[in-house]
């Protein structure tokens, strides 16, 4: 389980190198912003990027790391060739296998997983083989290893620190009492964009409808979650693992305001809760300095102006997302990897408008229902059975006429 017990910062560890696994993405970005914040305080050692090689370029300008890695090997020699006549080049490094390497670097002290998808997990583990801190923001690392990724980071003193904002304001919540007067984990979700949406128009959501949440600035497929509820399905599945939960030990709730981030209920009926204004900065922060505390550029509350906070119980007819999520966890073995992999293939066809919105339930739920679950141990195993789901949903969406 993941708990907030002191330690303090010896004096060798005054700059902390980091390695920032997805630098071009929503989060890798505002991780870069908090680090220029406290210059001095961090060295970025390490950048990684899929696709966006001009945004790496202007990053690694600017914070000049030893190692640049492109995941996407088609576009390794465009980027190289950004540094010709430069005084400075990183050594770069492609593929998934360079992506272990910014992560398991020697000299590294610090990994933000901030991969979207299954294509963190790899260098994920790799960090935690190699006793790295982990500012987790990649869910989906952690929902497909089953135990492997924490079981990895507690046998080589890894410290996981969780960046997504409910888990971040559990693990901050955590510090007030002891584990077993942990009563449940109550996890707030804002409901994303079509809360109120009547359900006759779910079908004719368009992927620009769906990325526009009203509170979150974020990328694209976990917007996409947000909007169907997927992302707290799998945030139930993350916040079982990271917290040593059973499923019944986490409740949803939804709360359209996005300032209370999460809540833990404790046996004498209190209840611990994280307030901030909802700008990932704040947990990046947080796991950045922890566990001291640093200013993450963004205000506190200012609470006479807030307005009223609500709170309802989410509605599983209209978040279905939801439901399967709770389900695979019930199938557990493999089933998070399906669960994973299905709505990686169906929210990737809905953003290129090719599956419609309420079709994205419909493909993970027949994937839970035909691909094999096995119990796995090993990343070979998993990996196995994430292709094997995406050769799956694909085959669906084609066969099934969902495709349009
Ligand atoms: P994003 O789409 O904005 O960025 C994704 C990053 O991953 C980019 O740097 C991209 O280059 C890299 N990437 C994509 N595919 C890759 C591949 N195949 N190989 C290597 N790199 C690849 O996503 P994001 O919103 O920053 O989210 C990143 C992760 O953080 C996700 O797992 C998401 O669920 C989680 N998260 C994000 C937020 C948020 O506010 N954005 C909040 C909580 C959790
Ligand atoms: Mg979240």
């Amino acid at each position: 389980m993941v708990k907030p017990e002191t330690h303090t910062r010896s004096a060798s560890d005054n700059v902390a190198h980091v390695s920032i696994l997805g630098a071009t993405g929503s989060v890798g970005i505002s991780t870069l912003k908090g680090i220029e914040e406290h210059a001095g305080r961090f060295d970025v050692t390490a950048l990684t990027a899929n696709n966006n090689v001009d945004l790496l370029y202007e990053q690694c300008l600017k914070f000049r790391p030893e190692v640049a890695v492109v995941a996407n090997e088609k576009r390794v020699d465009q980027f190289s060739a950004r540094f010709s006549g430069n005084g400075y080049k990183p050594d770069i490094f492609a593929g998934s296998h360079g992506l272990e390497q910014a992560a398991s670097l020697d000299e590294v002290d610090f990994v933000m997983a901030a991969i979207v998808g299954a294509a963190g997990l790899p260098a994920t583990l790799a960090a935690a083989r190699t006793g790295k801190r982990i500012l987790l923001a990649n869910k989906e690392a952690l929902v497909m290893s089953g135990s492997l990724l924490m079981d990895m980071a507690s046998q080589h003193a890894a410290r996981l620190l969780p960046i997504d904002s409910e888990h971040n304001a559990v693990f901050q919540c955590l510090s007030g009492g002891s584990e077993r007067e942990v009563e449940r984990i109550i996890l707030t979700a804002s409901g994303g964009p079509f809360l109120k949406l009547p359900l006759k128009e779910f079908a004719g959501v368009t992927p620009e409808q769906a990325c526009a949440h009203p509170n979150w600035e974020m990328g694209r497929k976990i917007s996409v979650d947000s909007a169907t509820m997927m992302n707290k399905g799998l945030e139930v599945i993350e916040a079982c693992m990271l917290f040593g939960k059973d499923p019944s030990d986490i409740e949803v709730v939804i709360h359209p305001q996005s300032i209370i981030h999460s809540l833990v209920a404790y046996v004498d009926g209190s209840m611990l809760a994280h307030l901030a204004y909802p700008d990932m900065r704040v947990p990046i922060a947080h796991a950045l300095a922890w566990p001291q505390r640093i200013h993450s550029g963004v205000d506190g509350i200012d609470l006479a102006k807030l307005g009223p906070l609500e709170f309802t119980a989410p509605d599983q007819n209209r978040f279905p997302c939801l439901r399967l999520a709770y389900q695979a966890l019930e199938y557990s073995g493999s089933a998070a990897v399906i669960l994973n992999a299905a709505n990686e293939v169906a929210v990737e066809s809905f953003l290129k408008a090719e599956i419609g919105f309420t079709e994205i339930p419909v493909v993970v739920d027949a994937a839970l229902q035909h691909v094999e679950h096995e119990n796995m141990q090993e990343l070979e195993m998993i990996l196995t059975k994430d292709q094997q789901t995406r050769l799956f949903a694909k085959r669906f969406i084609e066969q099934t006429g969902l495709r349009h």
